[in-house]
């Protein structure tokens, strides 16, 4: 059972990986900015409140996030295995997650960070924007969430660099490339992976 979180900028795939990550070893994908993006879409009060932020390009309050989560892979039976995407994204939401792991005997196994030259960063969002319609993927809001990645999530992989479980893979070049540089590098840590037979 994998227990993985995505910690990338935006634009350097951490979507894509993560849900190749949660097919392979079986396990959710759980996207804090998917499942906003869908309560924005219904309309939800958690939606209305969380959307001018979100087409700002800010962080949401670690309240609204933190139950948001928990709903998804604590509540009723916690989850065993999970691919994270997108939280924790501060060190407050790392101490929260932390202290929410050792209580369920649920920390992570690894952390993987996505290494993509921010020039390419940009590039990737500017044709996500105009491919997908999403409105946080626009030149000011994209300045502004790279500067907040920096501010407030950067910090982060010192954080889980002490706590042994980094691994920083080169995010550039196709796909499936990256998936196997993550592949091989999971491979020498001692999780469970299903066969390809399993995991029909
Ligand atoms: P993403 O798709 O992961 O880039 O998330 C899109 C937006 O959702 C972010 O720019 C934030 O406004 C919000 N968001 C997602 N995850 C979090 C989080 N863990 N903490 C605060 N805000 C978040």
């Amino acid at each position: 059972m994998l227990r993985a979180l995505l910690l990338a900028p935006p634009g350097a795939g951490k979507g894509t990986q993560g849900e190749r990550l949660a097919e392979i070893y079986g396990v959710p994908h759980v996207s804090t900015g998917d499942l906003l993006r869908a309560n924005v879409e219904e309309g939800t009060p958690l939606g209305d409140e969380a959307k001018a932020l979100m087409l700002r390009g800010e962080l949401l309050p670690d309240r609204v996030v933190m139950n948001l989560v928990l709903d998804q892979i604590a509540d009723h039976a916690p989850l065993d295995g999970f691919v994270l995407d997108g939280f924790p994204r501060s060190i407050q939401q790392a101490e929260l997650a932390s202290k929410w792991g050792a209580m369920f005997g649920r920390t992570f196994h690894a952390v993987i960070y996505l290494d993509v030259p921010e020039d390419e960063l940009v590039e990737r969002l500017i044709m996500r924007g105009i491919e997908e319609g999403r409105g946080d993927d626009e030149a000011e809001t994209i300045r502004r969430r790279l500067r907040v990645y920096r501010e407030s999530t950067e910090p982060l992989l010192d954080y889980y660099l002490e706590r042994g479980v980094l691994v920083s893979v080169d995010g550039t070049g196709p796909i499936e490339e990256v998936t196997e540089r993550i592949l091989e590098r999971l491979s020498k840590i001692d999780v469970d992976r299903p066969s390809p037979s399993e995991r029909e």
